[in-house]
């Protein structure tokens, strides 16, 4: 089956369930926001970006999507995020931290600064930690759900990606083992998904790529042409009861990138 298919699926894997994207106003978090309402769940999109998020709630259709601010750097926002999803719809079944930046790639660490490198773990690692603490605070009493963290390959690789990069993904792996050992004896299942590229602003930023220039490099890339939809394919499988004995992993969607061959052609 075509990833693309899971818009039209028949079958609604998350009937009745309600699931938090942290930046679903774009890219990969779009697209799960897209798939998972399709899939019968109430989507929370959590971001930055209002306008956008706003703009992508109206298109999925405001009883399916709904948007509140959250800058996951910031307890206070996760935590309302979290509280305002659960009085609304009066439960949480599905957290997916998946907000992230790629940083200011310069290759020479030298050049590297502090302040960015802090920002960028900040924004990816602590924005994942604190969607995990504050999930965990209405999971744990019901004894149920499902965290899905948004990794990377450069959770397991060096030198594809600039430092703090790499860092903060490789925290994020850790992170989701950590979580998913103390969480599983409440019935919370930890996860994250480990793409390799995927073509969003992200990635175009983070290259300083026109949108052709990206779209030539990822014709050019071994092992996978990755999609947003392909990602969004595995958060729904860890999503959904499919996966209900399914635990600390770190589902690796890169066409077998990693295990065969680790730098671009
Ligand atoms: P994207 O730029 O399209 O989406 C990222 C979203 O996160 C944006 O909507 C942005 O507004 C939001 N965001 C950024 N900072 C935020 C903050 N402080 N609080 C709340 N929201 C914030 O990029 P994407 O590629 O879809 O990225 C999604 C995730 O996928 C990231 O964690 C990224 O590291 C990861 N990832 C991307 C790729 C890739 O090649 N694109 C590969 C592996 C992993």
């Amino acid at each position: 089956m075509a990833a693309s298919s899971l818009f039209s699926a028949a079958v609604r894997r998350l009937e009745g369930k309600v699931a938090i994207i942290t930046g679903g106003a774009s890219g990969i978090g779009e697209c799960t926001a897209r798939i998972f309402t399709r899939h019968g769940a109430k989507v929370v999109i959590a971001d930055i970006q209002d306008d956008l998020a706003k703009s992508v709630c109206n298109d999925i259709g405001p009883e399916s999507a709904s948007f509140v601010h959250c800058d996951v750097t910031k307890e206070g926002d996760v935590k309302n995020v979290v509280d305002t999803t659960v009085s609304k719809f009066g439960k949480l079944d599905i957290m997916f931290n998946n907000a992230g930046i790629g940083g200011v790639a310069k290759p020479d660490i030298l050049d590297n600064d502090i302040s960015e490198f802090e920002q960028v773990l900040r924004v990816n690692v602590a924005g994942v930690f604190l969607g995990t603490k504050h999930a965990a605070r209405v999971m744990k009493p019901v004894r149920r759900g499902s965290i899905i963290n948004t990794a990377s390959i450069c959770s397991v690789t060096g030198g594809v990606a600039p430092h703090a990069y790499t860092s903060s993904k490789h925290g994020v792996l850790g992170l989701t083992r950590n979580a998913a050992v103390e969480l599983g004896q409440y019935g919370i299942r930890v996860n994250c998904v480990s793409p390799y590229l995927v073509p969003t602003p992200l990635a175009k930023n983070f290259f300083k790529m026109d949108d052709e220039e990206c779209l030539n490099m990822y014709k050019n890339l071994k092992g996978a042409n990755l999609e947003p939809v392909d990602v969004a394919a595995s958060a729904l499988f860890l999503a959904s009861d499919e996966s209900k004995y399914v635990s600390g992993h770190s589902l690796i969607i890169d066409g077998g990138f990693t295990i065969t061959n680790c730098g671009f052609s």
